[in-house]
């Protein structure tokens, strides 16, 4: 079998520019599903190779479908045509990263947490509501991969590429130099960090 690895689009394919269709109620159900597996199959295949990403959008492989695979604590989840419904005002920076430019992270800032409505393959509608930080920022930046928008979008204007894996190393320089851009230690996804106001 062909190594799912390498059916992920980089950073510079345009497709991970274009805005994505919502998946029609008519679609073929069979087709659906072997797409969803596709993209989970991604992701684990991804995760073995480099021990961490836990979502892929379907454009990421090229499906122009407005479609989400996520691995959650081993659970699986397949999001169809998901949308954001609520946000928190509160924002929070945490360091970013991607499937489609795994050597790099990116300085962003999200909402602290959202609400995402979808639905199932079996058609049930479902949501996230008011997800904690982790799934909220993850949720984000798939959400944002449907609409064609990269991390580096919304990137921070300083010091926010690093190497993936500097950014702990990047995050101690900065404590250290009493960065004035006030960044807060945290690893990505791991550690509670500390909320700040949108400033934007
Ligand atoms: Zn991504």
């Amino acid at each position: 079998m062909n190594d799912p690895i390498a059916s992920i689009l980089r950073f510079g394919d345009p497709r991970l520019k274009e805005v994505c269709e919502p998946v029609s109620r008519q679609s073929i159900e069979t087709e659906l599903a072997a797409e969803a597996e596709q993209l989970l199959r991604t992701v684990h295949a991804f995760r073995a190779r480099y021990g961490w990403g836990r979502a892929i959008a379907a454009p990421q492989v090229g499906i122009m479908k407005r479609m989400i695979a996520m691995v959650l604590d081993g659970r699986e989840h397949v999001l169809i045509n998901p949308t954001m419904t609520w946000a928190s005002e509160a924002r929070a920076e945490v360091w970013d990263d991607c499937m489609s430019l795994p050597e790099i992270a990116v300085r962003v800032q999200r909402h602290y947490s959202v609400t995402v409505r979808f639905r199932r393959l079996d058609g049930r509608e479902e949501a996230f509501e008011k997800a904690d930080f982790s799934l909220s920022e993850l949720l984000q930046h798939e959400l944002d991969h449907l609409d064609g928008i990269l991390m580096t979008d919304r990137m921070r204007p300083t010091s926010s590429i690093v190497a993936h894996e500097n950014r702990e190393l990047a995050d101690m320089a900065k404590v250290r130099s009493k960065d004035p851009n006030g960044l807060e230690m945290f690893k990505a996804g791991a550690s509670r960090p500390k909320v700040e106001r949108a400033m934007l």
